[in-house]
């Protein structure tokens, strides 16, 4: 029996443990969406979006790109953040990267893999940005610190995104996170507090900022 077979094999249970439960799941979901949540993460396979938040099939509105990238010319991108905010209104977009993602490491270290250098460009820029402060922290932990300074500059371009800041304008209550996940303990820190429309973007970013470094280099 082949893998794939068995991936038709493991839908077919899951299908029909899933009705077994609630009948009338799969039609209820046929008819709409109405997910609170946009998630916008990384393709890493260690990190499903519904699996590691506990959301069902129609819960959580899902893109994701190597190293969770928030760039205002990626229609793919602002496509789908369109859509979750404009027309599904979800309540809430959580930017999530993770602990040891090979997007970020790749940009560390400099490892050239084709078109993916193309697409992590703009993570080489964020390490140019913060040098100084990278500088500082122990080799040992620079990936880490990478990927939460990653959430962290991610989280506020997507703030700047016009859907977002045009939802604001209109007062949508619609509400960012930069959130990071350890693919170590399965677990999800929140690394940029909840933002709306009433806080001030800069000062979340910065304050963000400040405390990353205190965590890496003390100082
Ligand atoms: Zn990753």
């Amino acid at each position: 029996m082949s893998l794939v077979h068995d991936l038709l094999q493991n839908n077919r249970q899951w299908a029909a443990a899933l009705k077994l439960e609630a009948p009338d799941f799969f039609l209820k979901l046929s008819k709409q969406q109405k997910p609170l949540f946009f998630w916008i993460g990384c393709c890493d396979s260690r990190v499903p979006a519904n699996q590691i938040i506990g959301l069902m099939p129609g819960e959580v509105f899902v893109h994701r790109n190597i190293a969770n990238i928030v760039n205002s010319a990626d229609i793919n991108c602002m496509s789908a953040l369109q859509y979750a905010v404009d027309v599904l209104q979800v309540r809430h977009v959580i930017l999530c990267g993770h602990f040891g993602c090979g997007g970020v490491q790749a940009a560390v270290h400099g490892e050239g893999h084709g078109i993916i250098d193309y697409w992590i460009w703009d993570i080489k820029a964020i390490l140019t940005r913060h040098e100084a402060m990278l500088a500082q922290a122990p080799a040992e932990r620079l990936v880490d610190l990478m990927c939460e300074i990653n959430v962290i500059e991610q989280t506020y371009e997507l703030c700047r995104t016009k859907v977002i800041r045009e939802a604001w304008q209109r007062g949508q209550p619609v509400r960012v996170h930069g959130w990071i996940y350890g693919i170590h303990d399965g677990l999800l820190q929140e690394v940029i507090p909840e933002v709306d429309r009433t806080v001030d973007v800069e000062t979340v970013y910065q304050a963000a900022l400040t405390a990353v470094t205190q965590k890496y280099t003390g100082g």
